[in-house]
């Protein structure tokens, strides 16, 4: 057996295929520009192999919700050539095989859960701060998808009285994204996040507002872990940043697992998306051949 998986983000799309434990047997990594250009060269990677069903963990936002007309177009993206872009109608073009939709962190978490530092939980959430911040959700081991999917890299949180920063979401300027994540950090100091020391007061305020993220998480979802993953997260100091802010603001309400265990770094780095991605894949071909 053979599967696909294609992790598409804003900067690049990878692609794998893998045999049916998993071991990758090629990938590549192509830029994001137009989708024509993109999905020539993504098509032409599956072309030489006979694939039974791929996954696709995409940026989005995108349409999941099967009874849409638009099911499987990437949607609003503020990237203007691939808005209203019909994804997943164009791979089926190409190869008609069953296929996984997913976001990109959905396809994330799904795979720290399976295959990474979730296993063997039942419920996880992923939350990537990098150029954007974006938080996927498994539930009873499934990725979670309602009329669409968590925005959860978009909630509103509470101003820090030092930050005069007005923030950076173009729908909401100060939701966590506009306030946390890489790009409004490096407005707010007029310096790359990680040209930052590690004992700048930049710390202290992402940690401010990634906690009231992870607060808001657990009152509402109550995974077993929260995952981190994304470029801002390789300044490691902000975890325990992170675990004092959130005992202050739980504030013994919800007792949690321990913080050190209950919020920590994914496990499979780059390799999450991909392995989420081959997951699907397989769960798309098992769910065809039971029905
Ligand atoms: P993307 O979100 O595009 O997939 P990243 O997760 O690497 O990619 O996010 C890029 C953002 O993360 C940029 O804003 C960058 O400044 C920030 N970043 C990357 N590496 C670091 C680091 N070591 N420390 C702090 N911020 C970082
Ligand atoms: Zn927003």
């Amino acid at each position: 057996m053979i599967f696909g998986a294609i992790e598409a983000g804003g900067t690049k799309f990878v692609c794998a295929v893998s045999d049916e434990n998993l071991q990758i047997l090629e990938r590549s990594s192509i830029p994001t520009t137009t989708p024509e250009k993109t999905m020539t060269k993504v098509i032409e990677f599956f072309s030489k192999y006979d694939v039974d069903a791929i996954g696709i963990g995409s940026f989005g936002p995108i349409d999941v919700n099967p009874t849409s007309a638009t099911y499987g177009y990437i949607t609003k993206t503020p990237k203007v050539a691939w808005q209203n872009y019909p994804f997943l109608a164009e791979m089926k073009k190409h190869f008609d095989v069953p296929y996984g939709w997913t976001t990109d962190v959905n396809a994330a978490a799904y795979g720290e859960i399976k295959k990474g530092v979730a296993f063997g939980s039942n419920s996880c959430i992923y939350i990537t701060v990098g150029t954007g911040i974006g938080a996927g959700i498994v539930v009873d081991n499934q990725v979670i998808h309602g009329f669409g999917h968590p925005e959860a890299g978009h909630i509103l949180v509470r101003r820090h009285s030092d930050d005069q920063f007005e923030g950076n979401c173009p729908f909401h300027h100060d939701c966590l994204e506009g306030m946390a994540a890489g790009p409004a950090i490096e407005k707010r100091f007029e310096k790359k996040a990680q040209e930052l020391g590690e004992d700048h007061k930049a710390w202290e305020l992402e940690a401010y507002y990634l906690a009231q993220a992870l607060v808001n998480y657990t009152l509402t979802v109550s995974p077993d872990k929260i995952i981190f993953g994304g470029g801002v997260m390789k300044q490691t100091q902000l975890f325990p940043l992170i675990y004092q802010e959130f005992d202050r603001l739980m504030n013994d309400y919800v007792e949690t697992p321990l913080l050190e265990e209950y919020i920590v770094p994914c496990q499979l780095g780059d390799n999450a998306g991909i392995t989420g991605c081959l997951l699907l894949a397989i769960d798309a071909l098992e769910k065809k051949l039971q029905n």
